[in-house]
């Protein structure tokens, strides 16, 4: 059982914290993007040393309070928000944002935890070098939040999730000791990979204070063009000749439906349509190539091969990176009008690639089946991650969303669960989807997940309620 945050636990822990460090909360601290669950905490600790954060974590181990870890509060499954529960304290990386070392000619920088996403990729480009993690919450995210919820965003199809760009990690374990792990090594086969465990653990098995993290050369020049396709089918052969004719070059393919178009305009009629009637489906596409190819003529060329192919039948080049940066824009925007629209039941899924325009077709059925609903499905498509987020028709009221809610998840995760996908592809499990996690995942892993949870952090103060429902194993 856990004790909650107050008063006496504040006093005692205050002294041994520097002045200020125990703050009272925010609410930026107690709310999270889709206002689903209001937080709670007796007491929010910025601290700006790693050395502070074991002194805390141990406090907190002693007493038997919950910690929730705190990044930039962008987290879309709950994760770093705890509406129940004995009162937690907060736990906010935010005063964390120093660089800890750049090493341009190995490719690698070591930032602090609460540096912002936006921040490593400004330091990576003075530099003259290019962090590839890219999400449209990037200006506040920070990347400890970004490692915990191992986020993708749009670039994984080139460069890999937050894992696959993490060398190692600096944290602090349940018991406040500090693992030391800021590795500069490509490789290290010394056992047990900690760093893998403690990425995507959402909070719930240490608190990320580092991490060392992967560069990239910057590509020469980047092209992005907004291409109208027949069908979800036609988009993935569209990708498949890309990824033949420029091989790793692709760095990001993202879908857009018709209704993603719908939306912008209903909720932002000043946004500027790229076509004169919003087509069923379009891709956005970005190539990053080297200096020896040139951006247009290249996307001119394999644009003229789909189309002779029936691939693609129409679509904007971007000729500047202003317009570059407006088609990005549109794409960008479709979150925050679907969030402005305010959805029945969202889904952030991954399929096998081939099994993608197939879930399309049936999903589509089976919700029109279901009721008088609106469909906006957009995402990553080039690895197989698609938001399939499920609306009531225009004119109804939301009061009539509550009875479908329910039905529409299970529908979808159904579908995919059967298709071989999963029910969390980039957002991770947080407070949202720890019954779905019950529901679909593999006994034998979850029995084990909850092991590792057991081994490493006895008490359970980290995160509590996150991740594994408190279902017995
Ligand atoms: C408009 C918008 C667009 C988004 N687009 C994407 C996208 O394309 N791809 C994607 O993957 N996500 C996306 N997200 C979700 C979100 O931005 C990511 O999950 C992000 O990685 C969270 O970072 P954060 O710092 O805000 O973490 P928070 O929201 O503060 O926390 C998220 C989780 O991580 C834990 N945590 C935070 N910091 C630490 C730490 N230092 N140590 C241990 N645990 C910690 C928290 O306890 C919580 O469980 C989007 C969100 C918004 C609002």
């Amino acid at each position: 059982m856990l004790n909650p945050c107050d008063d006496a636990f504040l006093a005692a822990l205050g002294q041994r914290l520097p002045e200020g460090t125990l703050r009272p909360p925010e609410p930026r601290h107690l709310t999270e993007p889709r206002g689903r669950w209001p937080g709670r905490a007796g007491a929010v600790a910025c601290p700006r040393r790693t050395e502070e954060v074991a002194e805390i974590v141990r406090a907190c181990a002693a007493a038997r309070v919950g910690i929730v870890p705190w990044g930039g509060g962008t987290g879309l499954v709950g994760g770093q928000v705890m509406p129940s529960g004995p009162l937690p304290l907060v736990l906010s990386l935010e005063r964390m944002t120093a660089l800890r070392g750049l090493w341009p000619d190995e490719n690698v920088i070591a930032v602090e935890a609460g540096m912002t996403l936006a921040s490593v990729q400004a330091a990576a480009e003075a530099a003259g070098r290019l962090f590839p993690l890219s999400l449209a919450s990037e200006g506040t995210a920070t990347i400890g939040g970004n490692l915990a919820t191992n986020a993708g965003g749009t670039a994984v199809l080139r460069y890999g999730n937050a894992r696959d760009l993490c060398l190692g990690v600096e944290a602090v374990l349940a018991d406040g000791s500090v693992l030391q792990g800021l590795s500069r090594l490509r490789k290290d086969n010394t056992g047990y990979d900690l760093r893998h465990l403690l990425i995507g653990s959402e909070g719930t098995l240490g608190v990320l204070t580092a991490a060392s993290l992967r560069l990239f050369p910057c590509p020469a020049a980047r092209v992005v063009a907004l291409l109208v396709v027949p069908s979800p089918a036609a988009a993935q052969r569209f990708l498949r000749l890309c990824e033949m004719r420029l091989g790793g070059l692709v760095t990001a393919f993202e879908l857009i439906a018709r209704m993603g178009f719908s939306f912008l305009a209903e909720v932002g009629p000043e946004v500027r349509m790229p076509f004169p009637q919003a087509p069923d489906w379009c891709v956005l596409v970005e190539f990053g190539l080297p200096s020896a190819m040139d951006p247009e003529a290249t996307m001119a060329s394999v644009y003229e091969e789909a189309a002779e192919a029936g691939l693609v039948t129409d679509g904007v080049i971007a000729a500047s990176a202003a317009q570059a940066e407006m088609l990005w824009a549109l794409r960008e925007a479709i979150p925050e009008a679907n969030r402005r629209i305010g959805a029945v039941s969202s889904h952030d899924i991954s399929l096998p690639l081939g099994a993608i325009p197939g879930f399309i077709a049936e999903a589509g059925e089976r919700i029109a089946a279901l009721g008088d609903l609106r469909i906006n499905c957009f995402g990553h498509l080039g690895d197989g991650n698609l938001h399939y987020n499920v609306f009531r028709a225009a004119g109804r009221s939301r009061a009539d969303d509550d009875p479908l809610r329910e039905p529409v998840k299970r529908l979808i995760h159904d579908l995919v669960h059967a298709a071989g996908g999963s029910v969390s592809a980039e957002h991770g499990v947080g407070r949202l989807k720890t019954a779905d996690l019950d529901r679909y995942g593999d006994p034998a892993r979850l029995a084990a997940m909850r092991g590792l949870k057991r081994a490493l952090d006895p008490a359970g103060i980290l995160n509590p309620g996150a991740v594994l429902s408190g279902r017995p194993a």
